[in-house]
């Protein structure tokens, strides 16, 4: 299966705009629409026509530009099923268990609730590339707004259990912030000490610090490591559920 084109670009403050191009078909999708602005000028940047704009979540950073895009180009707009009521101008809604086409390729949808009750993640298999929304940050994890710890830890574990070679994008460049705070929950992990200077010097470059990567992730998301000894045992909460430690891991992050 040929590999399809990825293009990213900043938009708003903190929002990763992403375009995905298949060459055999022509089709582009916009992973979600932050900005109408933004995509329009990143697909002229590419010569590409938007075909597609695939929605993980209905808040406002993600859906604002769907409706300028639309009438402009007449894309299709695929979004989860559970915020069909909130997200203005969906031609299909989609659940876990469902996939769909785009061009030669197949994308699931999983089911990703926490930040929103209705939150999805989109994966293309044959390309090992998933779309995570505001579920997975690298180095971090969504903030708990409509749902609660349980179901955002079931929603992170289903990512960490894609293939580990997959490639992860994710709906905000928040990774030096992320890295910073992971360092205060596991100072001892030698992996997460070495990525997060990586980050610093990449941002301080002007570049951008995804995709990442499943395996990279289980190492240094402390997000996806309740279950690891140092880190309870730094917690004071050995004995705890992982879903427990988790919980507290991202209190910590709330307030920090
Ligand atoms: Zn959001
Ligand atoms: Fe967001």
């Amino acid at each position: 299966m040929s590999r399809l084109d990825v293009h990213q670009f900043m938009c708003r403050s903190d929002n990763f705009g992403v375009l995905i191009h298949d060459r055999e078909s022509g089709l582009t999708a916009s992973i979600d629409a932050p900005d109408a602005d933004a995509v329009r000028r990143a697909l002229a940047e590419k010569g590409w026509r938007l075909s597609h704009i695939l929605v993980t979540h209905h808040h406002a950073d993600h859906t604002d530009g769907i409706a300028a895009l639309k009438s402009e180009t007449g894309c299709k707009v695929i979004g989860p099923k559970a915020e069909a009521a909130k997200i203005q101008g969906l031609d299909e809604v989609v659940a876990e268990g469902n996939s769909f086409k785009f061009g030669p390729h197949r994308v699931d949808v999983l089911d990703t609730p926490g930040h929103t009750a209705g939150h999805i993640s989109l994966v293309i298999p044959d390309q090992k590339m998933a779309f995570v929304g505001d579920t997975l940050f690298v180095m971090g994890c969504g903030r708990i707004i409509e749902g609660d710890p349980q179901m955002m830890w079931t929603s992170l574990q289903k990512i960490a259990r894609l293939p580990a070679d997959t490639e992860l994008y994710c709906g905000h460049e928040y990774t030096v912030a992320n890295a910073r705070f992971a360092l205060t929950i596991e100072p001892g992990n030698d992996k997460l000490v070495a990525r997060a200077a990586e980050v610093v010097a990449l941002r301080a470059r002007d570049q951008l610090t995804q995709p990442t990567r499943v395996d990279i992730e289980l190492e240094t998301n402390p997000f996806l490591r309740p279950a690891v000894l140092a880190i309870r045992e730094r917690l004071g909460m050995a004995d705890k559920k992982d879903w427990e430690v988790f919980a507290e891991i991202r209190e910590r992050k709330n307030r920090s």
